[in-house]
Order: C-alpha cells, then sequence, then structure tokens
C-alpha cells in the first residue's frame, strides 16, 4: 500500500463504556473530537463504541489499528474492575502494562494532597507500557495514553469530558500535524421551510468547494457552509463569498450565525436601543420567557414575563405594559390560529400564526414571536 502523506492522516474514534450502549449517556466525547480533528483538517473516517468489555475493547482495536494511522480513544481509564482500556491496548498491541515508578508517585501526592489514602486499585492508573507515554490529568486521578506503534499512534484519554477536553487540547492537538484546514459557517434562517431555502440556493447546494447543505432545525432552517484549504484564511475566504451570495438571495430571512440563540440576538438588539422588553404570553405558556431567561444577560434588558392561559391581545397587553420596559412581546389564545404581536415605541408588528395542535401552537408562538421580535426590533 503506498504511503500516505503524514498530513492525511486517517483518525478513527473509539469510544468504551457500557453506560452509552445502554443510551444512559450520550457519546458527547466523540462529537466533540470528531469536531475538533474536522478543524485541524484530519479526516476522521470511523467510530465505534464498544461496552466494558475486555475481549470486544481488544477487537475494536485490532480493527481500528488495521485501517487508521491515529486512534482517539475515551473511557475505561478509571481504577475499577471494568475500567479495562489499559488492558485493552496491551492486549492488541502485544504488550504487558507495568506500574511506572514516576507515575505512581504522582498520583499518591494526588490523594495524599486530598488527606485521602491511596486504594490499592486506584495503582494500575500508573500502569504503563513500553509504548506509551502518559498524559498528564491535573483535573482527576487517571493519567492518558499516548502510545506509539509501528507508524500507528492511539491517544488514549479519560471518559470525562472536563478531564479530557483539557488533554485534548493542551497536550494532543500540538503535537498532531496540521493538514488542510477545514472551516464552517451556519446560518440560521427562519420564516421560510427548508425545501424553499433549497430552491433559492439552486445550484449552491451543489457546490463541492465550498459546500453548501441545509437542515431543519428546531430553531428554524440551518445553512452550512463548509471549506477546506491549505490556510484556515483561505477557506474562511471561499465561505465569505458564497455567504455573500446566500444573503443577497435569502437575507430577510437570516436571523442569526454560528452559536446564536434568538434570545442573545434579541437581547443584543434591545441593548443597542436602550429598551427593556416585557412579555405576556398564552399561546407560548411561557415558553418565550423561559427562553429569553436563559441569555446569560437577560437581566439587563427582559423586564419580566406572565402566563395567562386563554386571553385575548388587549388583555396580554395590558399585563405587559404592568411589567414595565417600553417593548412587549405577546402571544394570544387561538384554536388553530393566533396573531402574535410585537410592539416597540415605534411601531407595532403583527404575525398570524397557523396551527394544528396545541404543542405545534406553542412551538411556533415561540419561535414566530422571537422571530418576529427581531424583525420588530430591526426596522
Ligand atoms: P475516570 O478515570 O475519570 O473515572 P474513565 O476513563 O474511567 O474516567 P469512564 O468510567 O468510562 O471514564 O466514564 C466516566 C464518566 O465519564 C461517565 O460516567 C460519563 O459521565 C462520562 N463519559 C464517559 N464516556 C463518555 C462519552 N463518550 N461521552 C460523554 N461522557 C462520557
Amino acid at each position: 500500500m503506498p504511503e500516505r502523506p503524514t498530513n492525511r492522516l486517517r483518525a478513527e474514534l473509539l469510544s468504551v463504556g457500557t453506560e452509552l450502549l445502554l443510551g444512559e449517556i450520550v457519546d458527547t466525547n466523540a462529537a466533540y473530537l470528531a469536531g475538533r480533528l474536522a478543524l485541524l483538517g484530519i479526516d476522521c473516517l470511523h467510530m465505534q463504541t464498544v461496552g466494558d468489555n475486555l475481549g470486544r475493547a481488544k477487537e475494536a482495536f485490532e480493527r481500528a489499528l488495521a485501517r487508521s494511522e491515529l486512534v482517539v480513544v475515551t473511557g475505561g481509564l478509571g481504577p475499577t474492575e471494568d475500567d479495562l482500556t489499559r488492558e485493552a491496548i496491551a492486549a492488541a498491541l502485544g504488550e504487558t502494562p507495568a506500574v511506572d515508578p514516576e507515575l505512581e508517585k504522582e498520583l499518591r501526592s494526588w490523594f495524599a494532597g486530598r488527606g485521602l489514602p491511596m486504594p490499592e486499585r486506584n495503582r494500575k492508573q500508573a500502569w504503563l507500557i513500553p509504548s506509551a507515554r502518559a498524559l498528564r490529568n491535573p483535573n482527576g486521578t487517571a493519567p492518558g495514553w499516548d502510545v506509539r506503534k509501528d507508524g500507528r499512534r492511539i491517544v488514549a484519554m479519560p471518559g470525562v469530558p472536563r478531564e479530557m477536553t483539557p488533554m485534548w487540547e493542551d497536550q494532543v492537538e500540538p503535537t498532531l500535524a496540521q493538514g488542510s484546514a477545514l472551516r464552517r459557517r451556519t446560518l440560521k434562517l427562519l420564516g421560510v421551510g427548508e425545501s424553499a431555502v433549497e430552491e433559492k440556493l439552486d445550484e449552491l447546494v451543489r457546490s463541492t468547494s465550498p459546500t453548501v447543505a441545509t437542515y431543519a432545525k428546531n430553531d428554524g432552517v440551518h445553512v452550512r457552509i463548509a471549506d477546506k484549504a491549505p490556510s484556515a484564511q483561505e477557506a474562511d475566504a471561499r465561505i465569505a463569498g458564497v455567504e455573500a451570495e446566500i444573503r443577497a438571495r435569502l437575507g430577510e430571512y437570516v436571523w442569526g450565525v454560528d452559536s446564536d440563540t434568538l434570545g442573545v440576538v434579541v437581547g443584543r438588539a434591545l441593548l443597542a436601543r436602550g429598551w427593556r422588553l416585557a412579555v405576556a404570553e398564552s399561546l407560548s405558556m411561557g415558553d418565550i420567557a423561559r427562553s429569553l431567561a436563559d441569555t446569560p444577560d437577560a437581566r439587563r434588558w427582559f423586564a419580566g414575563g406572565v402566563v395567562r392561559l386563554g386571553a385575548v391581545a388587549e388583555a396580554l397587553e395590558r399585563e405587559a405594559r404592568g411589567l414595565g420596559g417600553n417593548v412587549f412581546l405577546i402571544t394570544p389564545e387561538g384554536n388553530d390560529e393566533s396573531e402574535l404581536r410585537a410592539i416597540t415605541p415605534e411601531r407595532t408588528r403583527r404575525l398570524t400564526v397557523k396551527f394544528r395542535s396545541p404543542p405545534d401552537g406553542r412551538r411556533r408562538a415561540l419561535l414566530g414571536g422571537l422571530d418576529l421580535l427581531r424583525r420588530a426590533l430591526a426596522d
């Protein structure tokens, strides 16, 4: 097989833990690591999940090593019987683990620093195999392993995300040769359906550099623009060109980008005008207030909210005005239709939403209401 250039590493992720297979936890580690590898321009071609079982974990490593130069594993580094990742790596590579005196000293002093005796079973967290180097874990007891053998590399890290992510970012990423950079930008749209978006994007969705893809999400339609280039600047420049083209076609529906939430966007607009918002909700049953309250600096612009079921527009507007503030959003009750209102000191904007069921009405009132407010504030 021809050698792959070093910047074309094939990577693979392996998540170890029976909790994952039972659906008790979601594999956020794999999602995080896949995203980080993509940003580094490293191709991640497979993901595997195995339970806490030595035979199957060993098999998973063998399969991974047969097809990937870099295998990144999380979980199973704890001190207990069912933490088997070290054993599985050693078995897959035919090596024997032994306690490393330096690591054991560090581990003992970690416990001593907390005034605790070290349980003997924790000793295996001081194991190394000849091909492994330890990755420090300032946030827990289990060091990681960085194993290099026969042109292959295994990086093993603890399952706990707050231990794993700093280990990865501080100790592993700097050692990975950067290939090309994958960059992306997401535009978030409301007030238009996914198929209408696709139609307007037309030839753009068939482009391969950058790629453009649409997704129907809880907060509207997302359009993701992604590109790979030798440098981040080059990828960003091409993405910016396509973004401008998309905004020319669909700009009126774009309410935010990347990690923006509707609450953040509305809050930003209110702060810019020095206005404060009060909401009175019937159809949305408090969902709007709850979603705004999740916004970090809501206290600076959110005057408050009331939920009044079965209320008509006039009653809700009175209630909202009673809360103070000078911008009001109301979601009156309705059977299959309701007219939402966003009222600023300068104008009132209205939006009629039609719905099939009470939950559907709630959802439409939440998204439609926040989007209406955003538009009223942009007027
Ligand atoms: P430690 O040595 O710190 O106990 P560990 O390597 O033994 O870590 P596990 O015992 O496999 O890790 O998992 C510990 C916890 O970490 C899990 O209960 C879970 O909360 C979290 N965790 C493990 N794997 C994942 C994953 N893939 N995604 C998200 N969280 C995870």
